[in-house]
C-alpha cells in the first residue's frame, strides 16, 4: 500500500499541482522535494532522507515540527467544535481568548482590535482596506493612497502586490491598485546614496517626507513596510530607520503599518519586530510565526487611534464591511493559542537572537572564501547571503544562471534545507534550533559553497 502510494505521489508531483513562485516548465522538469515528516527541526522526504529544516517551513514553523502540544490543542477544539466563524453573530472561545491575548501582546500604540484571517496576504489586504476606510470615517476620505519600500514585499493580494517593491511580483499582475508608489530601500550594502548606516537612514527618511509632499499629504492614507526585509533578500535597515520612519508619518498623519508577517513573534530576535526598533506602527499585520504554521491564520491588529473613527455613531460607511469565511476559525485560533504559549515560556524571541548572532558568525567567513558570497546578513532568525557576481562592484549574481539554486542542491545533498530566492541564499530555521543543529546548517552551506567553488 505505502509503495504503491509512494509511486503514485512520484509520478504525480508537480503534474496536477500548479506550484507557486516558479514557472510550471521548471517545476515539471525539476519535481519538487516530497516531505513526507517533521520533528522540531528535522523534516524527512519521500525518500526517507532527513534535513535540517534551515527555512523553517517558510519563515513559520517557528515552534518546530510536530508538537505534541498544538496537535492537543488542535484535537482537544475538534472535540468542542472545528468550525464557526467570527462574522457578525458569532464568536468561539479560541478566538475571544486569541484576541485578548495577542492585542494585549501587540506593540501598537494602545493596541485596540484585531480582525481574523487565513494567511498573510490575507492580513496586509485588511490593513490596507482598513486603512482606506479609516480615512473616510475621519472625514478625509482623499487620503487613498500608499507609499512603500523598494524591495519590500507583502504578499499576492491585488493590494499587497501593487505596494510590493519589486516589480517581479507585479508584472503579470498589472494593472494594479492606482496611487501606489515605492521610494528606495535603506540597504547599506547596495545603495546609490552612502554607506554610512545613520546618513543613509536620515536620506532614505527625507525622501519618504519628500514622496508623502510631492502626492499630497492630503491624499495619502499610510506607510507600509517591514521591519527587516524578508523576501527581497534580508535587508536590515540601520537603527535609527524606523524611529525617523515614525517621526515622519506622524509630520503629516500618514498611518504607520508594520507588515510583521514574518517579524512577528520572535523571528527577528524580539517579540515584534518593530519593538526591536523601539518603535509601535497604527496598524501591525500578523501570520506565519502565530500559528507557526500548523493551521493557517493571519490577523491584523489597529490601533485606538483607528479603531476610535468606528465608534462616532452607526453609519453606512461605518459597516465592517471586510471579513473571510476563516475569520476567527476556531482551530487555527486553538493552535495560535498553543504556539504563543510556546514562544513566550521557552522564550523563543531570546533563542533566535541568540542562535541568530552565532549562525551568523558561523557563516560569515563564507564571504572570505567564496568568490561569490559577498554579504552575510541578517537579524535573529532572518539570515541571508547576498550572491555577487562581483565583489568590488556588488554586482547581483544573475538570478538566471541558476547558482542559487545549485547551492540549495548541494546543501540538501549535506543534509541542510536552505532557500535560494532570486540572488539570496535564505536561512529562517525554527527559533528552537539549538547549537548543534546550528553547526550542521552551518557545514552544509560551507561544503555546498565549496562544492560550488571548485566547479566555477
Ligand atoms: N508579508 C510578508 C512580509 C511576507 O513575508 C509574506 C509571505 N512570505 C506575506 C506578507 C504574505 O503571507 P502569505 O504567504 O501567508 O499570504
Amino acid at each position: 500500500m505505502l509503495d504503491r502510494n509512494q509511486n503514485f505521489l512520484r509520478e504525480n508531483n508537480a503534474r496536477y499541482q500548479f506550484h507557486p513562485m516558479i514557472h510550471p516548465m521548471l517545476s515539471q522538469a525539476h519535481p519538487p522535494q516530497i516531505i513526507v515528516a517533521g520533528d522540531g527541526c528535522r523534516v524527512t522526504d519521500i525518500d526517507g532522507k532527513t534535513y535540517i529544516d534551515g527555512v523553517g517551513g517558510l519563515w513559520n514553523v517557528n515552534v518546530g515540527h510536530n508538537r505534541p502540544e498544538v496537535k492537543q490543542a488542535i484535537i482537544a477544539q475538534m472535540d468542542q467544535i472545528s468550525y464557526y466563524s467570527s462574522f457578525a453573530g458569532t464568536a468561539t472561545p479560541p478566538s475571544i481568548e486569541l484576541s485578548a491575548l495577542v492585542c494585549g501582546m501587540a506593540d501598537v500604540e494602545e493596541a485596540d482590535k484585531i480582525v481574523f484571517s487565513a494567511n498573510g496576504s490575507d492580513a496586509v489586504e485588511t490593513a490596507l482596506k482598513l486603512a482606506r476606510q479609516y480615512w473616510r470615517l475621519a472625514g478625509e476620505p482623499g487620503r487613498y493612497k500608499f507609499i512603500s519600500l523598494k524591495n519590500g514585499y507583502h504578499g499576492v493580494h491585488f493590494g499587497g502586490v501593487s505596494v510590493n517593491g519589486s516589480p517581479y511580483y507585479r508584472g503579470a499582475y498589472e494593472p494594479l491598485l492606482p496611487g501606489c508608489t515605492q521610494i528606495d530601500t535603506p540597504w547599506t550594502y547596495r545603495n546609490p546614496y552612502s554607506q554610512d548606516p545613520e546618513e543613509l537612514a536620515q536620506i532614505i527618511a527625507d525622501l519618504l517626507d519628500r514622496e508623502i509632499r510631492h502626492q499630497g499629504p492630503q491624499t495619502v492614507a499610510a506607510f507600509i513596510a517591514e521591519p527587516v526585509q524578508g523576501a527581497g533578500g534580508v535587508i536590515v535597515p540601520p537603527a535609527s530607520f524606523w524611529p525617523k520612519l515614525r517621526e515622519v508619518c506622524d509630520r503629516y498623519g500618514v498611518l504607520l503599518i508594520a507588515d510583521e508577517v514574518v517579524t512577528g513573534f520572535g523571528r527577528s530576535g524580539s517579540m515584534f519586530g518593530a519593538r526591536g526598533w523601539g518603535v509601535k506602527p497604527d496598524i501591525m499585520c500578523l501570520a506565519k510565526g502565530i500559528s507557526a504554521g500548523y493551521v493557517p491564520l493571519g490577523a491584523t491588529v489597529l490601533n485606538r487611534r483607528v479603531v476610535s473613527a468606528w465608534y462616532q455613531g452607526i453609519t453606512p460607511e461605518g459597516f465592517l464591511m471586510h471579513g473571510y469565511t476563516a475569520t476567527g476559525h476556531p482551530l487555527a485560533c486553538a493552535a495560535a493559542l498553543a504556539a504563543l504559549d510556546i514562544v513566550i515560556r521557552e522564550d523563543l524571541p531570546g533563542n533566535a537572537a541568540r542562535q541568530g548572532t552565532r549562525l551568523i558568525e558561523k557563516l560569515k567567513p563564507l564571504a572570505d572564501s567564496s568568490s561569490i558570497v559577498g554579504e552575510v546578513r541578517g537579524k535573529g532568525l532572518m539570515i541571508g547571503l547576498d550572491l555577487v557576481a562581483d565583489k568590488v562592484s556588488r554586482a547581483s549574481l544573475d538570478p538566471s544562471n541558476g547558482i542559487a539554486e545549485r547551492v540549495a542542491a548541494y546543501a540538501r545533498d549535506e543534509g541542510a534545507i536552505v532557500r535560494p530566492a532570486g540572488s539570496t541564499i535564505i536561512l529562517s530555521p525554527p527559533l528552537v534550533i539549538n547549537e548543534a543543529e546550528c553547526d550542521i546548517l552551518a557545514s552544509a552551506l560551507t561544503a555546498a559553497f565549496a562544492r560550488i567553488e571548485r566547479e566555477l
